[in-house]
């Protein structure tokens, strides 16, 4: 941060600061929590310090505060939106250019010197804006607190410049959405870098196309610190996001770029050019070898397919004669944005998105338009862009029949990899189903292993039979003994022939190409494909050997007893449907008695059940359970358990989920 000389309001002394630092604290009693603020405003503490200077005019409605950061102030009529709050003395200063109300706080990002005067905003109930991946840091920011580590620190991100008390959120500032205010119309452009929710706010104001970049760049060529763009120990993440975020930002033209940081600039677009080359090359000299997101190319396989295969996951787009696409996968940008975004999302969110590689498309390779997307498996990272092609591009979305519940309710589920955002599916297949869309024929084969819920596509596109594998198979590392190698997770819901099942299909089908969800496209062997066939069938030898129960899959698969939904959601005083769901991999009928185990005061509705569940067939309990109204709203989030006997034994308490108690 910039250093400034800051005058002491209020005549209070060095001394006297430090005597009563904290004192406004205590002074407003309770901790605010989002829902005390709702129901009387804090009072707004005791100001100690105020920048030196007033308002600066930019143009005719666009006014600048130098505070902790930069405050902009965009006038329409008697009325403003703020970007960025700094302090808050803002508010004493409006009425001197005519401003009698605020209608929004604006932040660009959650760093206290952006928003350290909420306080004041609260007080004078102004509703504040958010980033919608910062939100949590804002009003949850009390519990970031409790569970930042500080020992054995290796996730060396700055985010200890959060605040310290939390925010009440009005509303949040979601990724290429606009926000309206009088004339002007924002877009909220993702501009990661500085921090990992950052974004920038761009529209026309007074004539110009404006942005307000947060601290994206401070001013031509430079950045306010390098330290905000570490974010894993040593490593250079940071730096590849804000030349992505620059780049992108450049192709939108600004012709002011307003910061937190620095003086307002125009013609900015060499300046953020000198900042893109200066840390290109810092970067290159780190880290050698490794590439920088906005290098990312895609490449044709054939004429119809180009693969994009550095980001996070490799994804396909099939472009047909009329320049429609139908995408297989589509995850983030890069390695590093799927990382970086998954480490900072919280609990009970996706992760974020940007939007990457379209551009290439449309110029290189002929695409119109994105008309459906189909996921290999549902992973995130195959599938963490598909909300918004189906928000900005319209696109459909088409899966295996397995998938669609995990795709649209993913708090019914705890697999390996699930995007927490549901996805609306709008077409399914079966196992074995043929369509056709275009002038290509595809197959849908189950293809479990990798995780139950995955499917390989089959389609013969320019000559080539080609299958998109997503993760059953890969090529094998440099050294090992044999060509291919598949992965096990056994959170992903493994059986004992899964792998194999999924090989059987791939192998009927006579690929001559394997499009994986990593890495290239390459040319398909039999002999490899039976040699990993081989492999795959003594694996089973070795599950059998290994696990103590006669049926392994009782030992491969931890959700074979489980609770649906996994992540419940339920208002105080309300009741709702929770199931146990077995399956049974006896070959003979198994008989389950089950109870619910839940906190204090809670109800279910049987007390206990039994069940026969037929043998290798599935069962489930349905129960109702009950929270009492008075429920204790420091526990927003609980565990609940369900105890099991299966043909007379006792095995305990060996399903569990989770429960959020909704806000009445
Ligand atoms: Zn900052
Ligand atoms: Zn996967
Ligand atoms: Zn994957």
């Amino acid at each position: 941060m910039e250093k400034r000389r800051r005058s002491s309001g209020h005549g209070v002394g060095r001394r006297d600061f430090f005597r009563t630092a904290g004192a406004g604290l205590v002074a407003s009693g309770l901790p605010l929590t989002a829902d005390s603020a709702a129901s009387a405003p804090p009072p707004a503490p005791s100001v100690r310090f105020a920048p030196s200077g007033g308002l600066l005019r930019i143009s005719a409605n666009l006014y600048l505060l130098r505070d902790t950061c930069n405050v902009y102030v965009l006038k329409d009529r008697d009325h403003a939106v703020l970007v960025d709050f700094g302090s808050g003395h803002v508010l004493t200063l409006l009425g001197s250019i005519g401003v009698s109300k605020v209608d929004a706080i604006l932040h660009t990002h959650h760093h206290r010197d952006q928003a350290q005067g909420h306080l004041r905003a609260a007080a004078e109930r102004i509703p504040i804006h958010v980033p919608a991946h910062e939100r949590h840091l804002f009003e949850d920011a009390e519990n970031f607190w409790r569970n930042r580590r500080v020992f054995h620190l290796y996730r060396v991100c700055n985010d200890f410049f959060t605040l310290t008390r939390n925010v009440r959120v009005a509303g949040v500032l979601r990724d290429y959405e606009s926000f309206r205010f009088g004339p002007y119309e924002l877009l909220i452009y993702p501009t990661p870098g500085h921090t990992l929710g950052s974004i920038s706010l761009v529209g026309t104001v007074d004539g110009r196309k404006v942005a307000f970049s947060g601290d994206l760049i401070h001013s031509p060529g430079k950045v306010v610190n390098l330290y905000e763009l570490q974010y894993d120990y040593g490593d250079a993440a940071g730096v590849d996001f804000a030349i992505f975020s620059l780049t992108r930002l450049r192709e939108l033209k600004p012709e002011l770029v307003c910061p937190s940081h620095g003086e307002p600039f125009a013609d900015p677009d060499a300046g953020m050019a000198q900042l893109v080359d200066r840390m290109k090359g810092w970067y290159e000299s780190y880290s050698p070898g490794s590439r920088l997101t906005v290098e990312n190319r895609p490449f044709a396989v054939t004429p119809h397919l180009v693969c994009s295969h550095q980001t996070t996951s490799s994804f396909y787009a099939l472009i047909s004669d009329s320049g429609k696409a139908l995408f297989v996968d589509y995850g983030s940008a890069s390695g590093n944005y799927f990382n970086q975004f998954n480490a900072a999302a919280p609990v009970d969110e996706r992760m974020r998105f940007v939007e990457h590689t379209i551009p290439e498309l449309r110029a290189r390779h002929g695409l119109r338009s994105v008309e459906v997307a189909m996921p290999s498996h549902m992973h995130d990272d195959h599938l963490n862009g598909f909300p918004h092609l189906v928000r900005h591009h319209g696109a459909k979305i088409w899966c295996f029949e397995n998938m669609v519940d995990v795709l649209q309710k993913p708090r019914g589920h705890n697999l390996g990899c699930i995007l927490a955002e549901p996805i609306r599916v709008d077409r399914s297949f079966r196992h074995g189903e043929r369509f056709r869309w275009e002038e290509f024929e595809f197959t849908v084969m189950h293809s479990p292993g990798h995780t139950e819920y995955q499917m390989a596509l089959l389609a013969e596109i320019d000559g080539a039979r080609v299958a998109f594998t997503g993760d059953a198979l890969f090529p094998a590392a440099a050294g090992a003994p044999y060509q291919l190698r598949h992965n096990l997770i056994y959170r992903n819901w493994v059986e004992n022939d899964s792998h194999l099942r999924s090989m059987k299909a791939i192998l009927d089908y006579q690929p001559t190409l394997v499009a994986p969800g990593h890495g290239k496209p390459f040319l398909a062997n039999q002999a490899d494909l039976q040699e990993l066939q081989e492999r795959l069938t003594k694996q089973q030898d070795y599950f059998r050997s290994v696990i103590a129960d006669r049926d392994c899959d009782f030992g491969l698969n931890p959700s074979w007893a489980r609770l649906y939904p996994y992540q419940l959601e339920v208002t105080p005083g309300g009741s709702t449907a929770l199931e146990l769901r077995v399956r049974n991999y006896r070959t003979a009928p198994m008989r389950v008695e089950a109870a619910l185990v839940l906190p204090p005061g809670w109800k279910a509705q049987p007390e206990t059940a039994s069940l026969t569940v037929p043998a290798k067939g599935d069962g489930a309990f349905a129960f109702t359970i009950t929270v009492p109204a008075s429920w204790d709203g420091t526990k927003p989030r609980v565990a609940v358990a369900a105890d099991l006997v299966a043909d007379g034994e006792y095995l305990g308490e060996i399903a569990e989920g989770v429960v959020d108690l909704a806000r009445g």
